[in-house]
């Protein structure tokens, strides 16, 4: 569909030299053939696709510019809100709730002259590391049916994965894009806190969650965040000032930049060999293009997924007491309003969100919220501190993004810590508020997908692109085979 890129596809579609219609069509044939199979999307709005690209095209017609997404086909992971349109989170709870309103970044799309061709599956409230917690049914990797797409956003990895959008968005609050796009091939970023807008992102850890794109190359990517990051006077945590420029400087290659390699990240338990050595030879392939790569200690990041998983349910426990039967979705009746609300959540929301609640509940209540809430904030405090030195004399780090490549569907689903402990490379740049993205580096000997993380301070969006796309150029040139 775009084998010259987003900016390939938008231009040709901006000179008249391909419709709007066609390219949709040709996105919504590919949906048709592949999501009975991975379930990638939980809505195909194709109506609604076809009405926006005859939009695009008549602004065309008209001589009038539509935007550098012209005629993009693009997919949003359901839990960012469209107008009219249901959004579902992947619970039963939000059944029949369809937003009054769009989510920022869904403007901004639109705006862009981007195509909304449909909403993709994800975990619960974004709460899992697989797809598997949706409420509708897991999704399927691209790479091997019988594999997970990672997750929570693992509806729009694969959908980019599997070739049927050039470019996806979801959000990540501990490692749910750039874990599935580790494990679908395909690059995700997740950017600098504050960076993009989360109004109108059903909320699951406000102090972690952030929104960004997926994309089959790095520049794919940065075009796609370029579009969505910028201030919003609607999110009170968005950052003031402009938006770093990433897309001039991506091809200025890695001469004289300082990388580090995190020894606590490159030595997890559990770390498949492959993707050791994956991880390794990008950092070898970095030097070769002038990067001057040294090993760095993150002490704390080792202890940054036991603090996460005390801070994003205790932040989950408090946002999700909003869904009460009574403003949104699904309402189970009962004899007074107290059991209308139990029996509602009891019905609508299912095993893991329930295990988040009551987790979160419990490290929040009186007698033990020093020990625990108190406690994952100190390490989270110590997290931000090791980034800092390090970034002193580094501008950016590297690591695996996850400690495997993808596994089996029905692996993990009874063994909550094992699924948790996928995201032990992914979540110390939520706690830190940092950027962080994966780019595809090889395959392991079942052909799956491995993913290398490179890491940056905040705002380095910049560097951490630049280096990426040394990474991909590598790997294009077979250096991670
Ligand atoms: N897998 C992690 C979790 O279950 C991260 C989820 C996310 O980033 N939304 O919490």
């Amino acid at each position: 569909m775009s084998a010259g890129g987003v900016e390939a596809l938008a231009s040709e579609v901006r000179s008249g030299a391909r419709s709007g219609r066609e390219v949709v069509e040709e996105s919504l044939g590919a949906i048709e053939d592949r999501n009975p199979d991975l379930a990638a999307f939980l809505r195909v709005m194709a109506d609604e696709a076809r009405a926006a690209a005859d939009r695009v095209d008549a602004m065309v017609r008209a001589g009038d510019d539509p935007g550098p997404l012209a005629g993009v086909p693009v997919a949003l992971k359901d839990n960012f809100c469209t107008r009219g349109v249901p959004t579902t989170c992947g619970s039963k709870i939000l059944d029949g709730w369809r937003p009054p309103y769009s989510a920022t970044v869904v403007r901004r799309l639109v705006d862009a002259g981007a195509v909304i061709v449909g909403k993709t599956n994800l975990d619960e409230f974004a709460m899992g590391s697989s797809t598997e917690n949706s409420a509708f049914g897991a999704t399927h990797n691209p790479h091997d049916p019988a594999r997970v797409p990672g997750g929570s956003s693992g509806g729009s990895a694969a959908a980019v994965g599997a070739d049927l959008v050039p470019l996806s968005f979801g959000s990540d609050t501990g490692g749910s894009i750039r874990q599935p796009a580790s494990f679908c091939g395909v690059v995700g970023v997740k950017p600098t806190y504050g960076l993009v807008s989360r109004y109108g992102l059903v909320a699951f850890a406000s102090s972690l969650d952030q929104i960004g794109p997926f994309g089959r190359s790095v520049r794919d990517a940065a075009v796609g965040l370029e579009v969505v990051a910028g201030h919003d006077p609607a999110d009170s945590t968005s950052i003031h000032g402009d938006a770093p420029a990433v897309t001039p400087r991506l091809d200025e290659g890695v001469e004289g930049l300082r990388v580090g390699l995190v020894r606590e990240l490159t030595g997890v338990d559990g770390l498949q060999p492959e993707v050791a050595q994956a991880t390794s030879s990008a950092a070898t392939a970095l030097e070769a293009a002038g990067a001057i790569v040294d090993e760095v200690s993150v002490p704390s990041a080792a202890e940054a997924l036991s603090a996460y998983y005390l801070l994003a349910p205790a932040e989950a426990s408090s946002n999700l007491a909003r869904f009460d039967g009574v403003r949104y979705g699904l309402r189970v009746d009962g004899d007074d309003v107290e059991s209308m609300m139990a029996a509602t959540r009891a019905a609508g929301f299912g095993a893991e969100v329930k295990r988040r609640i009551m987790l979160g509940t419990y490290a929040l209540s009186a007698g033990y919220y020093d020990a625990y809430y108190g406690t994952a904030q100190r390490v989270r405090t110590l997290v931000i501190r090791d980034f800092d030195d390090v970034y002193r004399d580094h501008d950016v780090l590297l690591s695996p993004t996850s400690p495997t490549t993808a596994f089996a569907l029905g692996e993990r689903v009874d063994d909550p810590l094992a699924m948790y402990l996928s995201d032990v490379c992914t979540v110390p740049s939520n706690l830190s508020g940092h950027p962080a993205m994966n780019v595809p580096f090889g395959t392991d000997a079942a052909g799956l997908p491995i993913g290398v993380q490179v890491l940056a301070p905040a705002l380095g969006e910049p560097v951490m692109f630049r280096v990426a796309r040394a990474i991909e150029l590598a790997a294009l040139e077979g250096v991670s085979s």
